[in-house]
């Protein structure tokens, strides 16, 4: 029976150290980290998440301002925005609440953050320091993800590694930080072939195609670890891409949904906010 990687513990304990390096920067630099987020459009599900985004902040003692623009706003007054929050030297964060309005080309608007306030790490500069291995903010599922496996005490050098799943934001990311920690990573995605025998010999399996309850027992190797990163809502309940029950089973460890990946996503944008105070506050 597989021990619960519990991501909601580790996200009190992280936020408990943030608000320690709140402090120190606010006494020593004058400095109180600050993030914007930009929210486009009434969609409800961004509204959800920025709201979180902002209570996460007022929690840590991290400046929170939320800019809400209408639907119709234009790419240029979007630019404008961005560019003056840029030059903003209390603003250490900027997030675009993704996804814009189909007439907003989100690539742009990503690019258009300067790298120093991307917390997000989506520019393409700061995906691209985690390619050659330079420093950078990175992305915060994958880099929650890493925090995760490293509380299991396993090391993870060596490792068979299965990512499943190539989006820019978690597989790809996820599976370059693996690749850092020396492990042995295959990446797979809606065209692998044998999918089950691939995840069936992993030590460790990052889950994060999107689709509920996927990932039955059969996938799972026995004392593996199994990060869940998928979120679906099926019959208003968060499911994850694994099939929980069955596969607690065989491994070792496994990330539940909800209480896994999820939290430690929204900690790991106060820790780069945080971050980005320190270096370049
Ligand atoms: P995405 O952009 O839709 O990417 C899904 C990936 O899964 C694609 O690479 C796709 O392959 C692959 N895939 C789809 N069906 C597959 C199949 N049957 N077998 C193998 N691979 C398959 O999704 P995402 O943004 O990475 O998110 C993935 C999941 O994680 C979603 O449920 C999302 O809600 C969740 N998520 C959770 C958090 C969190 O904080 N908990 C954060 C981010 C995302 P192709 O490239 O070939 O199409």
């Amino acid at each position: 029976m597989a021990q619960i990687i519990d991501g909601k513990k580790l996200s009190f304990e992280i936020k408990d150290k943030l608000k320690v390096r709140i402090n120190k920067l606010k006494e020593e630099k004058g400095i109180v980290p600050g993030l914007t987020v930009i929210l486009v459009g009434e969609d409800p599900a961004s509204e959800t998440y920025v709201s979180f985004k902002h209570k996460d902040c007022l929690e840590i003692g991290v400046k929170s301002t939320v800019i809400r623009l209408k639907e119709e706003t234009s790419q240029e007054e979007l630019l404008k925005l961005i560019d003056e929050l840029n030059n903003d030297n209390e603003v250490h964060g900027i997030l675009v609440q993704l996804p814009v309005p189909d007439h907003i080309d989100d690539k742009q608007i990503i690019r258009a953050i300067s790298p120093k306030k991307d917390v997000d790490g989506f520019h393409v500069q700061n995906a691209g320091s985690l390619f050659v291995g330079s420093e950078g903010f990175v992305a915060c599922t994958p880099k929650g993800i890493i925090d995760l496996i490293k509380t299991t005490g396993r090391s993870i050098s060596g490792q068979n590694a299965v990512v499943v799943g190539r989006s820019n934001i978690v597989g790809k990311p996820v599976a370059m930080l693996l690749l850092e920690e020396n492990a042995t990573v295959t990446i797979c995605h809606s065209r692998t072939k044998n999918l089950k025998d691939i995840c069936a010999n992993a030590d460790i399996l990052v889950a994060a195609i999107g689709i509920p309850e996927y990932f039955t027992g059969e996938y799972i190797k026995e004392g593996s670890i199994v990060i869940d990163v998928g979120t679906s809502r099926v019959d208003g309940k968060l499911k994850g891409d694994v099939v929980f029950d069955q596969a607690k089973e065989k491994a070792g460890f496994i990330t539940p949904v909800p209480g896994g990946v999820g939290p430690m996503t929204r900690t790991m944008l106060l820790e780069n906010t945080v971050l980005a105070g320190e270096i370049y506050g």
